[in-house]
Formats: structure tokens, sequence, C-alpha cells
């Protein structure tokens, strides 16, 4: 007897677990598709990752801030029935970022060709033709990339062999440095044009430059900013959810995947709860998932070995903080490198130690929205990619001296006074992405991105190992960022069985 039928309700049953922005988009495609859907959340608010602090008057943003491909979100509102733009007020950025060097040379990014052909050309004159080459590689390997991979299930190898030929042509064996080296010459254009990688937990150095498609996506579509914050679009999703007249429960800590027979009946809660279902889709960390929710017995493919041996982004350090005046010079997004960048992205990645030094990405939302800090105050916060869990740091220890180092930095580069100004303070390390997101190995983006993690090689959409089980979110196909774990939920979309085949 299926779980709905236990039910007693005419609808199949999906428990989706987890309320981060995979989670969510699962949830308003499935209730679209006819399914009665139950999120399971452990914190007390959606989003996950981009869960929202609010603090001494100021509204933290804990993790996205960049908006790109809003198209993905449209589409979710048209699918419950509503209009983005009625519940959702997106802004344009510009620049984009402004990328700050360590000397104190600035390049501004920006979403427009001429600008941004100016300041090629103002960093070094001889690469503007190979940087417009290179957009024009990133635009085709957007329509492979984006198009044809991330929105497409890959549960059988005959997928990927389907693919490979237009991944050879596109030198996808390069990585994202490698490939952006062969366009341009001048090592601080290198830099622009290859951390895009790091805000989703690729090594510039060996993601593969499929990744090269993020140029291409922003400059087509924009970068931008959620008035209210990005916590505004997790909130709009748990309402068109609650709309379908289905349910986000929180402080709902599932502990186990039921499955008999090789099959999910449902999930276990801490408290003791069973809940039964006819699909369950996990938004938890992939890696957490099958280690840990899913028993070892009904694991082939997924086994602890396998979970040990794959290898996982970096961690982050973050630290929110509010200050007293407002430094109008500081823009939106500003990504601070420092003195060294592959030494420093092997420290983080290879060798997994932490670095005396650091490069930084600052977010400063209320250049944009005054709501989110008192009046006259600013909000930000201040990322440091840093090793995952596997670096053993013992964060306790080296978490106030390491933010102190960066606040020092920034009073030194962009917030001169930044002590005296100082009137709220928070910070996350790698720990806190363990204990509280569940993250395996407290990374920050789940697998790294690696070509012999992704697609085929990724844990799949549609579990190997159990059926009735699906997996969204950063550690499935596609992979992480918000346009990556969006477009999970669409894929999906394309392997769940319709609800009409439970009744
Ligand atoms: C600091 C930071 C900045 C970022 N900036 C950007 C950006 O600007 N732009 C961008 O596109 N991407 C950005 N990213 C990446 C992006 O935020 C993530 O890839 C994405 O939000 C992850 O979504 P997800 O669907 O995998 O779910 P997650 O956000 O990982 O959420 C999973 C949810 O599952 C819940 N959960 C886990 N285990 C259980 C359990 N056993 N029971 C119940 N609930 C459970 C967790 O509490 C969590 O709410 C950033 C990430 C970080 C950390």
């Amino acid at each position: 007897m299926s779980a709905s039928a236990a039910a007693g309700r005419g609808r199949p049953h999906a428990v989706v677990i987890g309320s981060g922005f995979g989670g969510l988009a699962a949830a308003v495609r499935l209730g679209a598709r006819g399914y009665r859907v139950t999120v399971l959340e452990r914190l007390d608010a959606p989003g996950g990752r981009a869960y929202v602090h609010h603090q001494d008057g100021f509204t933290f943003d804990a993790g996205p801030t960049i908006v790109t491909a809003p198209f993905l979100f449209r589409e979710l509102w048209e699918l419950a029935g509503r209009r983005f733009e009625d519940d959702i007020d997106l802004r344009l950025m510009d620049p984009f970022y402004r990328v700050r060097f360590h000397d104190g040379e600035q390049f501004d990014y920006t979403g427009d060709d001429e600008r941004m052909r100016a300041e090629v050309s103002r960093f070094s004159p001889r690469d503007v033709a190979g940087y417009e080459r290179y957009m024009e590689a990133s635009r085709e390997i957007f329509r492979v990339g984006f198009e044809q991979l991330s929105s497409e299930p890959f549960t059988r190898f005959t997928d990927m062999a389907r693919i490979l030929p237009s991944l050879i042509r596109l030198q996808s064996y390069r990585s994202v440095h490698g490939m952006v080296s062969r366009y341009v010459r001048d090592p601080q254009l290198r830099q622009v044009l290859s951390f895009h990688p790091l805000l989703i937990g690729g090594n510039p150095f060996s993601v593969t430059s499929v990744y090269c498609l993020i140029e291409y996506l922003e400059q087509h579509w924009g970068v931008h900013y959620v008035m209210g914050g990005t916590g505004r679009l997790a909130a709009g999703l748990a309402d068109l959810i609650a709309g379908q007249g289905n349910e986000v429960r929180y402080g709902a800590d599932v502990e186990a995947i039921t499955v008999e027979n090789g099959r999910a009946t449902g999930v276990e809660l801490a408290s003791g709860e069973r809940i039964g279902a006819d699909i369950v889709v996990s938004n938890a960390d992939a890696a957490w998932t099958y280690r840990h929710l899913v028993p070892a017995g009904a694991r082939r493919r997924w086994t602890d070995q396998r979970l040990e041996r794959s290898r996982y982004s970096m961690g982050l350090f973050v630290w929110y903080f509010g200050t007293a005046q407002q430094y109008t010079q500081v823009p939106h997004h500003t990504i601070l490198m420092g003195p060294r960048y592959k030494e420093l992205i092997e420290d983080i990645f290879r060798r997994k130690v932490l670095a005396d030094d650091f490069s930084l990405y600052l977010h400063r939302p209320s250049a944009t929205d005054p709501s989110v800090a008192p009046a006259g105050h600013d909000a930000y916060y201040v990322l440091s990619p840093v090793p995952n869990l596997e670096g053993n740091i013992d964060w306790e220890e080296r978490a106030e001296p390491y933010r102190r180092a960066i606040a020092e930095y920034l009073r030194g580069s962009v917030l001169p006074g930044l002590d005296e100004q100082l009137v709220t303070s928070r910070v996350t390390t790698p720990q806190d992405f363990y204990h509280r997101l569940k993250a395996f190995r407290g990374a920050a983006f789940s697998l790294e991105p690696a070509l012999h993690q992704s697609a085929w090689f990724r844990p799949h959409n549609r579990s190997e190992d159990v059926e009735h089980l699906y997996l969204v979110g950063a550690g499935t196909h596609p992979g992480a960022g918000l346009p990556g774990v969006v477009s999970s939920a669409r894929v999906l979309d394309k392997v769940v069985p319709d609800a009409s085949a439970f009744t």
C-alpha cells in the first residue's frame, strides 16, 4: 500500500527534506504536478545557506547575494500561478562587481560592452581582441553547458556519452583559468575573468571550463539584488508553496530516510515521528544524505568509502558586521584580491592550511537597500574562502584572530576607521556549516565541481541506490549556486513520475 493510500488522501505525498533553494523550487514544481508536498526543515526559517540573520536592527543575508538567471525564478512563480514582479523587486547592479587588487588598482566589472572593453583596454590594450573572443567562447559554452547540460537528467551513462563530443569540442578538459589564459595575457585580467568559480566552490585552476559560461550568463541577464535581501526570494518561494495548499514545517530534523525493499517509504524525525511518503526528495547535502540518512545496507553506489574518497568544495569564513557610518565610496559588491592568487588557492584547496593572507568578497547591501541597516548605518558581510574541515583547523581558537586580521585588512584598504565604527558583529565558520546546515566536511558548496564529479559522475537527481528517492541542491546535478540548485529542481521535474502514477 502506498503512503498516500495509507494516509487516506487522494494526492500522492512527496516529502522534501530541507528548504534550501533547491528544496523550495522542488516543492513548487511537485505542487504544480499534483503532489501533496511537505517540506521538512530543521531550522526555524527557510533558505538554508540563504538563511537571514536579524541582529541589532540589521538584516544579514547569510549566503547568496548575487542573483543571476532571474528567468529561473520567474518560471517558478508562473508554475504557481503568480506574477514574480508582484512579490519580488529585483535591482540590476552597476557595476556588477568592483575587483580591487592588492596594489589598489581597480577594475569595474559591468554588464556594458563598451565600458568592459574600455576597462580591459585600460589594463592591457593588447588584450581587448582576446577578451572579445573569450566572451564569444563563453556564449558558445553557455549554449552547451547551460542549455543542454544543466536542465537535463544525467541518469544513464549514455546521457554523458551524448554530450561528450560537444564537451571535447569546447575543450571542457581545460580549467577555467587555463581557458581564460588562452585569450588574455595580463595576469590581473586573468584573475578578473577567472574568479567566478570560487563563488560556487570551484578552484579556477582545476574546475572544468564549462563554468566559463557564467560570464555570458551575467552579461546577458545581468547581476541582480533582491530588495529586502535574498531572504525575500526564499520567503517568496515558501509563500508559493503555502499558496499551493502545501506545507513547510520548521524545526523538523530528519534523522533517517526509511527504506523498505530498496524503496523509500518516508522519513523518521529526530523526535521519533515517522512520516510516510510516496516519494522522498532530499535537499539536504547530497553526501550527508547518503552518509547519514540512507541506511548503509541500502547503498551500493554511494558507499561510505566512495563518499570519503570524493572531493569536497572549500569552506567559507563569513563575518557579518554593521557600521555606525556609511562608506559611500564602497559599491554593493567588491572582490578584494590578495597579494597571491594561485598559491592562495593551493593553500585552500590542496594544502588545506589557513593562510595569513586572503582574497575577500565584501558585500555592502546598504549601498542599494536602506532597509537592511538602521538609518545612517551600513550592513556588510565579508567572505573569505578557507579550507573545509579536512584542514583540521581549530575554529574555536582561530576564528577571532582571523576575524581581526580581516578587519585590519579592510581598515587598511576600503573601510578606514572600521574598528571605531563597528556596532554589531557575528561570524560563521566551516564548523557552523557542519553543525547547523549538516554540510559534509563543512564544505560550503558540497562536492567540488570537478569534471570527474560532474553530470553523470555527480550524485544523480534520481537516486542510483534507492527507488523513489530523489536529490536536489548543490551536491547533485548540475551543482551549486542559485541557478544550479534551481535547475536541479527543473531536472527533478523530468525524472519524477506523474502524480497520476500513484492513484
Ligand atoms: C556565504 C555564501 C555565499 C554565496 N553566494 C552566492 C551568490 O551570491 N550567488 C549564488 O548564486 N550562489 C551563492 N552561494 C551558493 C548558494 O547559496 C548555494 O549553492 C545554494 O543556496 C544551496 O542551495 P541548496 O538547495 O543546495 O540548499 P541549502 O541552502 O544547502 O539548504 C539545505 C537545507 O536543508 C536543511 N537540512 C539539512 N539536513 C536536514 C535534515 N536532516 N532535516 C531537515 N532539514 C535538513 C538545512 O537546514 C538547509 O536549510 C553562496 C553560498 C554561501 C555559503
